[in-house]
């Protein structure tokens, strides 16, 4: 600010020149010792959370805090909730237009643009949180996201994930699968379709939307995310019945995406303190969620008498039998998409072999 009144005072196009360069660049040296300028980058951050949102909305908020620190405020990123500078569902091809240079969200919400987003988020009884960061860091599926999001000018990375999620919230008890019938729920990618071919309806609607059209009876059911986020956003209060297991998303990532040509602009070391912030994102965020959620299911029952229940088995195994049926269709259309989840199957398989007897078999145990 001090470089900026003296450039005003000398109204001297020099001086506001040089005023610039010094805002926008830090010195440094190099390895000869000679004085380099590193320029500095400000950046926007548009998200599909409201702003500060528990768990999901923090993971932005804490990449840029990390990203501030770790680059020594040489790349400044100004985040956005849902609404503040775009609607949620505009996130995806805002980022991909360049009119902002980064984004964070879910990817099946890009599904109707691009049919294998779903897989980069979670499928129907698919892979856990940590059989998905296996598979991604470790498996290949993350060369096969950028390949995804190549043609839309995005690079994406691992944005954090929410854990097994619950079923949702119901008005009414579901005993059989014929009780799912004229059920209008909100569920997003292939379990909505998975639902809707289960006899329900499957709408997809920001978290923010969720309540009033609960409340209203715009749809009757909803699944958000899991206690922790369901208690912020009040559904006890219009909801009756809290399903589990949350079949729909037994692992649901969230992503961070970038500009490809922002991205490619930064020198090396940001853009390994971008990659480093996000895998450190990635992994708090599953932290917090394991912490909190068992917290907030606590208050659910006892402050807010919500009655907990699980899905009858009969439902499960139909709701899976589906699963199945709907994501063999899907990808019958789609070479790429066929390709993508022929590899989480195959390490599904491979991880399940060995989860079998390490975590699964310490679960039943203790
Ligand atoms: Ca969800």
């Amino acid at each position: 600010m001090v470089s900026f009144k003296f450039c005003k005072s000398r109204k001297n196009l020099t001086y506001i020149f040089l005023c610039f360069f010094l805002i926008s660049c830090t010195e440094s040296s190099n390895q000869n010792g000679e004085a380099v300028e590193k320029k500095n980058f400000s950046w926007k951050l548009v998200t599909t959370w409201p702003k500060n949102y528990p768990g999901v909305g923090l993971g932005p908020e804490n990449f840029a805090q990390l990203v501030d620190e770790m680059s020594d405020g040489r790349l400044k990123i100004k985040v956005y909730g849902n609404g503040e500078l775009i609607p949620a569902l505009e996130v995806f091809d805002t980022v991909s237009r360049g009119t902002v240079e980064m984004g964070h969200g879910a990817s099946y919400y890009w599904i109707g643009k691009l049919p294998a987003a779903q897989f980069f988020t979670t499928l129907p009884f698919g892979l856990n949180a940590q059989e998905r960061n296996a598979w991604l860091h470790f498996g290949g599926g993350l060369e096969l996201w950028e390949k995804a999001y190549e043609p839309f000018n995005l690079i994406p990375m691992a944005g954090g994930n929410t854990g097994v999620q619950m079923g949702g919230w119901f008005n009414k008890e579901i005993n059989t699968t014929e009780d799912l019938k004229g059920i209008r729920i909100r569920m997003p990618g292939l379990a909505g379709e998975v639902f809707t071919r289960a006899g329900g309806e499957a709408v997809l609607m920001p978290g923010s939307e969720i309540f009033t059209n609960l409340q209203t009876g715009v749809i009757d059911a909803a699944e958000w995310i899991g206690p922790y986020n369901d208690l912020t956003f009040g559904f006890h209060q219009v909801a009756k019945y809290y399903y589990y297991p949350g079949w729909q998303e037994p692992g649901a990532m969230t992503e961070f995406i970038f500009n490809k040509e922002a991205f490619d602009e930064l020198p090396d070391d940001l853009k390994a303190i971008a990659r480093t912030a996000a895998r450190a994102v990635n992994q708090n965020m599953m932290d917090e969620y394991t912490a909190r959620n068992n917290q907030a299911l606590v208050s659910l029952i006892e402050d807010h008498n919500v009655i907990l229940k699980k899905f009858p088995d009969e439902v499960l195994f139909e709701l899976e039998k589906i699963s199945n049926e709907v994501l063999e269709e899907f990808v019958s259309e789609d070479e790429f998409a066929k390709e993508i989840y022929k590899s989480i199957l195959d390490f599904k398989a491979g991880v399940s072999n060995y989860h079998k007897i390490s975590e699964q078999a310490i679960y039943e145990l203790r």
